[in-house]
């Protein structure tokens, strides 16, 4: 069976491709580029309603996972959470979220605040569903730092840690991410379909 990932998202498909040793595929390469509507209340749900999209139009020959993920912050009551991609509105771009969010945290004059990524992943296939997630804990600051990582990474720096995603290499983020945590609970349970 075929892997393939349910996003359209650059960030997500480079990290994916890294901790999946480029193995997965990208739905655009085989249905080309089109939005899929998340309305559902949760991570875990958003995660699901992508996965199901393309594994209807797919079918059976292929295993579908996709990740849906945002930051929560404490002090915003966890906005922006499920709606992180289009914090600053719907057409927004990385950087228009992360400058909101910033100017959300410089609002409340803080310098820094509690924050956490969560990530959940759903599968899909022809033997059921399965979701799993993961987390990472950390502050966030009233600055962006460093280019790299991708969406709020520049303002969040991980418990243990004192610089930003943005600052820190590729490969710390790999080790410590809500992404890659998620994705290690859910490498058996794809190697248990893909050899079913
Ligand atoms: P989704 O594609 O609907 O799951 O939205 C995910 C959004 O959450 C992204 O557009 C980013 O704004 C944010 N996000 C999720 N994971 C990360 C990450 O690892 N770093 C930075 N931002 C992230």
């Amino acid at each position: 069976m075929k892997l393939v990932l349910a996003t359209g998202n650059k960030g997500k498909l480079r990290e994916f491709k890294q901790m999946c040793h480029d193995e997965v595929i990208p739905f655009s390469d085989l249905l080309g580029e089109f939005d899929i509507i998340e309305n559902g209340d949760t991570f875990a749900e958003n995660a699901l309603i992508k996965a199901r999209t393309i594994y209807e139009k797919l079918g059976d020959d292929y295993l579908v996972i996709a990740d849906d993920s945002g930051i929560s912050l404490p002090v915003l009551g966890g906005a922006p959470g499920i709606y992180s991609a289009r914090y600053a509105g719907e057409n927004a771009t990385d950087k228009d979220n992360l400058y909101k969010l910033i100017e959300a945290v410089k609002e409340r004059a803080l310098k820094t605040t509690p924050a956490y990524y969560t990530a959940a992943i759903a599968i899909v296939s022809k033997y059921g569903e399965y979701v799993v997630h993961g987390w990472m804990y950390g502050d966030v600051i009233d600055e962006a730092r460093g280019d790299k990582g991708f969406g709020y990474d520049p303002m969040f720096i991980p418990a243990g840690f004192d610089k930003t995603l943005g600052e820190l290499d590729d490969e710390v983020k790999k080790k410590i991410s809500h992404r890659s945590k998620a994705l290690k609970l859910a490498q058996p349970i794809i190697n248990m379909l893909r050899t079913k």
